[in-house]
């Protein structure tokens, strides 16, 4: 044991060498610092971290003029909060002055920041024990929280009283549900009822924090069972789950297991669950144009099972290659021998790819909507294979259906 409440272990942690330089130039500097959150956590797990975070004993400004000593370039991405970003090797790590929490406003952002000199405040104000680890190479893993003891046991708890926790902050709310189903922790029984009870906290956080949250969550290795084990913590975040019942839920969780982790495909059931009220939900998510027309797409047209060459041609030459192949993993994969075939094969599937232009149309004497339903015409009768995608077949086959072209539809 170290000083009251923290233990030392002697773990080694093989760090990028990037990250080894700052944390030497920073105890050059007479800064004391450690690594802290999510790489420690990750390392420990086994896992290949995603990002290294540096908690550092001195003001921003004084730690980025040693990191720049040191050859790093250093950006003040967040002086406010005490962050600055250093690049070292193009390796981006974010550095935080220790930090206590003020008062919390609004649920979400502290009132106000208090820089502190000791590691033990900076990890107290952290989520969750297997979060508030700190390590450096020289002084070993730091826990005044009995983090790697959760850790070890697969166990999410709050530092601290959990619903008090919740109430600072209710996005740890979904914070907690993500990391339950990205790591496969079980979530310790108090910070699990906290948590339910507080979930109507999170009708006031911000739907973009709220989604972000929700799409790690679903595409976690143990959504299914998460989802399932808090329905009343989702209708909080989504309209019209709160009218799903108990084997509504079941049933999702059973298709979210059939589809790969993508944000995309594994919110889909989620919406579908929202019933009348999935528009609204749809919405509440605040996606990407890109992504939210990839999960319309899933929800309009998921059930119209794409089963041959035509109906694929047909599918990706309105939909392009991307949602194309969202809808096929949807529909369970099996046409995406197909998909890959029409693009090695550099199949026709949409009227600018045919090898006759509108131009040559007119010239035939078609013009108006004509054109257009033409080109239309030509486009099926190549995704049918009956005609080849060559200018004089197309040119013939325009004719002939030029002929048949009353103008009406
Ligand atoms: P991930 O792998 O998802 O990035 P992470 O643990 O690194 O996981 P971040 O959101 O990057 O999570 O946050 C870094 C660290 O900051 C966390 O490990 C935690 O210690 C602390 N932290 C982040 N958000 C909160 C919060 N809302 N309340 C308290 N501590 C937080
Ligand atoms: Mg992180």
């Amino acid at each position: 044991m170290g000083e009251a409440g923290s233990v030392k272990h002697n773990i080694r942690m093989e760090l990028p060498p990037a990250v080894e330089r700052m944390l030497e130039a920073l105890d050059e500097a007479g800064i004391e610092a450690y690594l802290v959150g999510g790489c420690v956590r990750d390392h420990l797990l086994g896992l290949t971290p995603k990002d290294y975070d540096i908690a550092a004993a001195a003001p921003p400004e004084r730690t980025g003029e040693a990191l720049e000593r040191a050859g790093c370039r250093v950006y003040p991405t967040g002086i406010r909060h005490g962050t600055v970003t250093a690049v070292l090797d193009g390796l981006a790590v974010e550095l935080t002055a220790y930090r206590a929490d003020g008062e919390y406003a609004d649920h979400r952002h502290p009132g106000s920041v208090r820089f502190v000199s000791d590691i033990k405040q900076d990890v107290l104000r952290r989520d969750f024990t297997c979060n508030a680890l700190a390590y450096h190479p020289q002084k070993g893993l730091v826990d005044h929280v009995g983090g790697l003891e959760d850790l070890r046991a697969g166990l999410l708890r709050c530092v601290g009283e959990p619903e008090a926790r919740f109430e600072e902050d209710a996005l740890r709310i979904l914070r907690a549900l993500r990391f339950s189903a990205a790591l496969g922790f079980a979530i310790e029984k108090k910070t699990a009822e906290a948590l339910i009870r507080k979930a109507p906290l999170l009708h006031g956080i911000a739907r973009e924090r709220v989604s972000a949250e929700l799409q790690g969550l679903v595409c976690g290795k143990a959504a299914p069972e998460v989802l399932t084990h808090f329905p009343g913590v989702l209708a909080c975040c989504l309209p019209g789950l709160e009218a799903a019942t108990e084997a509504d839920f079941a049933a999702m969780a059973e298709r979210l297991r059939a589809l790969p982790p993508e944000p995309v495909l594994r919110l889909c059931p989620l919406v579908r669950l929202c019933g009348p009220r999935a528009e609204e939900a749809l919405q509440a998510l605040r996606l990407s144009a890109r992504q939210e027309g990839a999960l319309r797409l899933l929800l309009e047209e998921g059930d119209d099972l794409i089963e041959d060459m035509p109906a694929l041609r047909r599918t990706l030459g309105r939909c392009g290659e991307e949602r194309t192949r969202l809808l096929l993993l949807w529909q369970g994969g099996r046409a995406l021998p197909l998909l890959r075939e029409a693009l090695e094969k550099g199949l026709c599937c949409s009227v600018h790819e045919l090898h006759i232009r509108g131009g040559d149309l007119a010239a035939l004497g078609l013009a108006g909507p004509a054109i257009g339903r033409t080109l239309n015409a030509l486009l099926e009768l190549v995704i049918r294979d009956e005609v080849p995608n060559k200018r004089e077949s197309l040119l013939a086959a325009a004719r002939e259906l030029g002929g048949k072209d009353d103008g009406t539809q």
